[in-house]
């Protein structure tokens, strides 16, 4: 079987984000790591490997400047090989011209499953996956917890807010992994070295046969036009406990849909 996952590669969410004030782009200039959405991924496609008893697990990743620091983390879990597309034209590219690269990319790789996360933790819009499986015209499933192949089926626990759906769809198929299902693994010191070798194959815009103008800042449709600063954190409630404060805590998680 095998088995791509989708890899955002981001700036570190440990050290301050910040924004080129003339495009109000993310700076993405320094190291990037893996987006730990993907991890997930990641994860649930070398256990599906695992339990299939064969097979392998490819990355794909679009990211500037041939940045691979994500791609070596992925691969020191244990992913075989990765493909980045790095190309300076791709600066300013919008969810939509992401798809139509990393689906130009996946097209060239014959898998039977690709997996994504539900949305990254940098820039999100959540929909880069569905947009993916539309540009190869193969079926896609949201928010996996838990997935199961079967011959040529996908089979997912499909999350939602009361518990979950079984869904299933003729592969090949992409599934986007919900955050937090699986524990991903640990890179050994082991997986670390090994990761060094593993071959990274960096493709531009000529390679995928995609004309400049229908990516990158000219081919976006997304625009950033304003930021603001996000609200201050406003201090929580206090329950007094007069006998009830019991019933107030309940009640208050009901209302947030925790219980
Ligand atoms: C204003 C702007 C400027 C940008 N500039 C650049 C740039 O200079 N260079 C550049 O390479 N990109 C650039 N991008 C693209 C950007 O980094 C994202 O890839 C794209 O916007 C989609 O991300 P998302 O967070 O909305 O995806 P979501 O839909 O939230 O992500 C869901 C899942 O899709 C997959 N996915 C999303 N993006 C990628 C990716 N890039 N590679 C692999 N898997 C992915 C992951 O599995 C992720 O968990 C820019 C985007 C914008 C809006």
């Amino acid at each position: 079987m095998k088995v791509i996952v989708c890899v955002k590669q981001i700036p570190d969410p440990a050290l301050p984000g910040e924004l080129d004030p003339s495009t109000n782009y993310l700076k993405r200039d320094d190291k990037l790591i893996l987006d730990e959405s993907d991890s997930y991924g990641v994860e649930m496609a070398l256990q599906l490997v695992e339990a299939a008893g064969g097979g392998d697990v490819s990355l794909v990743s679009m990211a500037p400047n041939g940045e691979v620091g994500g791609l070596r983390t992925a691969l020191a879990m244990g992913a075989e090989d990765a493909v980045l597309v790095s190309d300076s034209a791709l600066a300013g590219t919008d969810a939509l011209g992401t798809a139509k690269v990393l689906s130009a990319a996946i097209s060239r790789m014959s898998p039977d499953l690709i997996l994504a996360g539900v949305e990254s933790s940098d820039g999100y819009t959540g929909t880069v996956p569905e947009m993916i499986a539309g540009a190869l015209n193969m079926p896609s499933i949201t928010f996996a917890k838990q997935i199961r192949v079967e011959g040529s089926t996908v089979m997912v626990q499909r999350q939602t807010e009361a518990g979950y759906d079984d869904v299933e769809c003729p592969t090949p198929a992409l599934v986007s992994v919900t955050a937090g299902v699986v524990e991903p693994r640990y890179p050994s010191f082991k997986g670390i070295m090994a990761a060094k070798k593993k071959h990274v194959e960096e493709l531009d815009l000529d390679a995928l046969g995609i004309d400049s103008s229908a990516v990158g800042k000219d081919g976006a449709r997304q625009e950033t036009i304003r930021v603001t600063d996000a609200e201050a954190r406003q201090a929580g409630e206090v329950v007094e406990d007069q006998g009830d404060a019991h019933e107030k805590i309940i009640e208050f998680l009901g209302e947030l849909k925790v219980i």
